[in-house]
């Protein structure tokens, strides 16, 4: 059994948000022709059917619009960390877009840094970048 963390599916379509991530820089695939964002990344807009896309940079900022605290049974990397937290982040710019990730004190914090009672529903988040190039998210700071 292998204590590594499912690392994320690097396709084709989806390769430009890593390149960005490790970077420091959230982005989302848009449509050059109608500008309506999507995610997950595809070939074509399902709004126009354009193939011609660009990765709008996005500030980052968003609000927490689900959550979930998982419990084993679990693979046995994350039964490890349990109970821990995956939100659904609703971005700024860019409402229809919910991101999954996991609430964190920082960056290279583990997956169970926030207790699970201090999440909300509504609350202002922040994107951080791991070391790993993981997106992450911390309580966005007024
Ligand atoms: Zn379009």
């Amino acid at each position: 059994m292998s204590d590594t963390l499912l690392p994320p599916v690097r396709d084709e379509d989806g390769g430009p948000f890593w390149e960005y991530a490790a970077r420091g820089e959230l982005r989302v695939q848009a449509c050059a022709g109608c500008g309506e964002p999507r995610f997950p990344p595809r070939p074509c807009c399902p709004h126009c059917q354009s193939f011609a896309s660009e990765w709008r940079r996005m500030s980052g900022r968003g609000r927490i619009w689900s959550y979930v605290v998982p419990y084993p049974p679990l693979l046995q990397a994350y039964a490890a960390r349990a109970p821990y937290n995956v939100i659904v982040v609703e971005l700024a710019e860019a409402p229809r877009i919910r991101l999954v990730g996991n609430l964190v004190t920082g960056p290279d914090a583990p997956l169970d840094s926030v207790p699970p009672n201090r999440i909300r529903i509504g609350a202002k988040v922040q994107v951080v970048f791991g070391k790993d190039g993981m997106p992450r998210w911390v309580a966005e700071r007024s």
